[in-house]
């Protein structure tokens, strides 16, 4: 962070009496881990802060303490615009444009209070006082560890904190991986573990809370899975009558395009994901070296991420889904091969 952003957000921390937490819709171990790690740490400054995620996260972040606590705008949308309305202090974390919030989006873009980012996709939109935006890093958890330090507090790093920013380094680092993991991550999380955090209690609890339900998806998954040799791709499709053959819930097919993209030789993974009740396919995609899959989904299906992780939503059919993506496939035949 530049000195002139410190010195702002450290002002607008210290002005505010209300602070809004937010982060994308869909809450993953980053989202969640980063908005909470904050929610502690604003609470040791003594302010009143709240966090207000667009819908439900899974179960296996119910263990983060405090997560009651977390407004869920969906199932809350008079509760949550009265508090966005009243805050003078608003986080974006793990999002850098307001659409990436769903349902939240009008009601944020109403907001007065005034906006910090903090965030590590591409990209980023230009809506926030303070924009704390960095690709290089792996994690929105990692880049809330060096704000905190930043604002010369790591010494407030407790272990709620600790082990916020942990579960999202951790989630979004593949456990510790992927590319984006560097000495600074593996030096933070040490002294994450210094504050006395049970590290492999956090592992557990993330990825040991399999339902039998959830494995069987994960066969049906790898039973659908696609292999296109010649272009170095392999594809997951998981329609909503087989997500509801094993009761699939919120989560439960995280994680699991990367075993497409385990596949040797492999280079560009996605999962089609059908979701009947919002009417949209929901895509991820993954890749290996220079692929930039957060090009692939900006240009193709208006979505978009990092590098080697991005996603998006079609509205398209579900079969028309999969045909528009393989019909694009081959102008990538040189990128691919
Ligand atoms: P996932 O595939 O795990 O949902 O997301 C991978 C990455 O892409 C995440 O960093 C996520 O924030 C981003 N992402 C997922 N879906 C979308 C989308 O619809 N639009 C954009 N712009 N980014 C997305
Ligand atoms: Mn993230």
């Amino acid at each position: 962070m530049k000195d002139n952003q410190i010195q702002k957000a450290k002002q607008l921390i210290h002005h505010a009496s209300n602070i809004i937490i937010t982060c994308h819709k869909g809450p993953d171990g980053d989202a969640i881990g980063s908005t909470m790690a904050l929610y502690f740490y604003l609470k040791k400054l003594d302010k009143n802060a709240q966090v207000i995620v667009p819908n439900d996260f899974p179960d296996f972040l119910k263990w983060i303490p405090e997560s009651d606590s977390i407004l869920i705008y969906d199932k809350n949308i008079e509760e949550a615009n009265r508090q966005i309305e009243k805050a003078d202090l608003l986080f974006s974390l793990d999002y850098n444009a307001l659409h990436r919030t769903g349902m939240m989006q009008e009601a944020l873009e109403k907001a007065s209070g005034d906006f910090i980012m903090i965030d590590h996709h591409q990209q980023p939109d230009d809506y926030a006082i303070v924009t704390y935006s960095d690709t290089s890093i792996c994690s929105t958890c990692q880049m809330v560890y060096h704000f905190i330090d930043a604002l010369g507090d790591l010494t407030l790093i407790d272990q709620n904190i600790a082990q916020c920013i942990y579960t999202g380094i951790m989630t979004d680092t593949g456990s510790f991986r992927f590319r984006s993991t560097t000495s600074t991550t593996h030096r933070v999380i040490a002294n994450l573990i210094d504050t006395g955090i049970d590290n492999a209690k956090i592992h557990q609890n993330v990825y040991d809370s399999n339902s039998y339900n959830r494995l069987q998806l994960l066969g049906k998954s790898l039973n659908n899975l696609k292999v296109i040799p010649e272009l170095n791709t392999a594809y997951i499709t998981l329609s909503a009558k087989e997500q509801r053959q094993f009761n699939a819930q919120k989560g439960d097919t995280e994680g699991v395009v990367n075993y497409a993209l385990s596949l040797k030789g492999i280079k560009l993974a996605v999962i089609f994901k059908e979701d009947a009740n919002e009417n949209l396919i929901k895509m991820s995609f993954r890749s290996k070296g220079n692929f930039s899959v957060n090009e692939f989904a900006r240009t193709h299906f208006n979505g978009g991420g990092h590098t080697n992780a991005a996603g998006a939503v079609s509205d398209l059919p579900f079969e028309d889904t999969i045909a528009k993506f393989i019909s694009i496939l081959p102008t990538y035949q040189k990128e691919l091969s």
